[in-house]
């Protein structure tokens, strides 16, 4: 643990790792909330069908809420949007699937200030359009990239772009989906972290359920432990999206 430890709230964010969790695993996230607990880490959940939530769903994602983890928004069916919209148009975008999701989040108390984009595609345009809801939005670049060291430059945004930077990337650290492994390199996002620990900034990734196995994408706890402990090792806090500057 780390002298930031629960306190990096009251502080300037200058470095950050920014862990993220997409779709809606709350049983498996909310059963890793002891290991982020232990290194003081604070995460971002992006849930899509938020309608779908059951009631052991809601209380969970209170809870981990409560915990000082953010909570964002990741569409009503998961729809790509540069896709959605050039087959229904803009309005029927955020008629159809952004709005009805953003208020089914605000109804059940969280407030879902930024969005993570469905299979992170996205275009400028989208941007704009989607800037008009959320502070914060989250893209990705390509998974492969993980394990090139020259990654660090693509993915740590310098501490004095981040409250003018409103469109996040991150990479994939899932462990695999289904019976297919996933690379165990993940040498360009342990750069990044190095380079975001050192130079300032902060570094996005993002993941989907939490566990051993599962058909979904999903990364191990071991995996998952690892990253935190790298990132606590380095004096590195972990925050949520909400407590961006
Ligand atoms: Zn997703």
């Amino acid at each position: 643990m780390t002298e930031h430890g629960d306190h990096d709230q009251d502080h300037h964010v200058d470095r950050a790792l920014l862990l993220t969790f997409d779709d809606r695993h709350i049983r498996e996230w909310a059963a890793a909330a002891p290991l982020f607990t232990r290194y003081g880490a604070r995460v971002t959940f992006f849930v899509c069908e938020p309608d779908r939530l059951d009631r052991d769903d809601l209380r969970l994602l209170r809870r981990l809420a409560d915990d000082g983890h953010t909570v964002g928004c990741h569409g009503l069916r998961h729809e790509r949007a540069p896709e959605f919209i050039a087959a229904h148009g803009a309005g029927a975008y955020l008629d159809r699937e952004v709005v009805p999701a953003l208020d089914a989040l605000r109804r059940l108390g969280f407030p879902a200030w930024c969005f993570a984009y469905p299979c992170s595609a996205r275009d400028e345009r989208t941007d704009r359009l989607l800037l008009t809801l959320f502070e914060r939005l989250r893209g990705g670049v390509s998974a492969d990239r993980r394990a090139d060291p020259c990654l660090a430059d693509e993915l740590r945004v310098p501490a004095a772009d981040v409250p003018a930077r409103r469109v996040l990337l991150g990479c994939s650290v899932d462990s695999g989906r289904g019976t297919v492994a996933y690379g165990d390199d993940l040498a360009g996002v342990e750069a990044a972290l190095c380079r975001t620990a050192a130079d300032g900034g902060v570094t996005t990734l993002y993941a989907h359920c939490v566990a051993e196995a599962h058909e979904a994408n999903h990364v191990t706890p071991s995996r998952l432990e690892k990253l935190l402990a790298l990132a606590d090792g380095m004096s590195l806090p972990c925050v949520g999206f909400d407590e961006l500057p």
